[in-house]
C-alpha cells in the first residue's frame, strides 16, 4: 500500500541524490529526527514499511534500528510542495528515535534537556505527570492527586453533566470550556492509574481503521 503513496521518479533529489526526511511519531505528532534518503533507499522504505536512509558519515544504507533496535513502522508518507522533502509519519519501536537514547533528536534547549512539543493534550498529560511525581503544595492538580479516586473520578462525573449542559445550552464557547474541563480531570485520571494518554491514541487509530 505504502508503494504507491510517493512517486518516486517525481520527488527531487538534490544535487548528491539526497532528500531531507522528517520522521514523526503517528500518535502525538512529535518530531522525532531529520535524515537524508537516496532513491534507494526510499524504494526499501517503500517497499519493508521501515524506515531506511542514506548515511552520509559511513556513505551507506542505513536501516535505522537496525543495532539499536529501534526501528520506525512506517504508518503513512508524503512529500511537501515542490517535492524536495519527505515526511515520515511512523511507530517508533521503543519509543526512541536518536542514538543518545532520547526519544526525539530535538531534545534540547539552550543545552538542557526539553522535550519538544507534540500535541496539546500530550503536553497537558507531561505537565499532570510532572505535578504527580513533584507535588507542590497550591497546585490544583497535587489536590486532586492527593484526594485520590474519590475526589478525582467525583470531578469527572460532574464535568460530565456540565459537558452535557453546555451542549443543551448549544454555546460553543462554554461547550469548548466544559470539554476542556472534562479532557484535564480525565488526564488527571489517567496519571493517578498510571496509563499513558498514548495508550489512548493508539486505541483510537485502532479504531479508525
Ligand atoms: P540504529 O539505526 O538505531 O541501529 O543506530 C545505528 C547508528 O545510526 C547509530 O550508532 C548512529 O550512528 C546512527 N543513528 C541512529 N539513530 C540516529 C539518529 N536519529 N540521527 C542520526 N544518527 C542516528
Ligand atoms: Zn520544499
Ligand atoms: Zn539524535
Ligand atoms: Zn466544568
Amino acid at each position: 500500500t505504502l508503494n504507491k503513496t510517493i512517486p518516486l521518479d517525481q520527488i527531487h533529489y538534490d544535487e548528491k541524490g539526497l532528500v531531507p526526511s522528517i520522521v514523526q511519531d503517528y500518535l502525538d505528532g512529535t518530531v522525532l529526527m531529520m535524515a537524508w534518503m537516496n532513491r534507494e533507499s526510499l524504494e526499501k522504505t517503500l517497499e519493508t514499511g521501515e524506515t531506511w536512509f542514506w548515511s552520509r558519515s559511513r556513505k551507506e544504507l542505513w536501516h535505522k534500528g537496525e543495532t539499536s533496535g529501534h526501528l520506525q513502522k512506517v504508518k503513512s508518507m508524503r512529500y511537501d510542495c515542490d517535492s524536495d522533502a519527505l515526511l515520515v509519519s511512523v511507530e517508533q519501536v521503543g519509543d526512541i528515535a536518536c542514538h543518545t537514547g532520547e526519544r526525539s533528536c530535538f531534545h534540547q534547549v539552550d543545552g538542557k534537556i526539553n522535550p519538544p512539543p507534540a500535541d496539546t493534550l500530550s503536553q497537558v498529560f507531561q505537565v499532570i505527570c510532572d505535578r504527580r511525581d513533584n507535588p507542590s503544595e497550591d497546585s490544583y492538580t497535587c489536590k486532586l492527586f492527593k484526594g485520590g479516586d474519590n475526589k478525582i473520578l467525583k470531578k469527572i462525573g460532574e464535568e460530565s453533566a456540565e459537558v452535557v449542559m453546555a451542549f443543551k445550552d448549544d454555546e460553543p464557547d462554554e461547550i469548548a470550556g466544559e470539554v476542556a474541563d472534562l479532557l484535564y480531570h480525565t488526564l488527571v485520571a489517567l496519571a493517578h492509574h498510571q496509563v499513558d494518554i498514548k495508550a489512548v491514541y493508539r486505541k483510537l487509530q485502532e479504531r479508525r481503521k
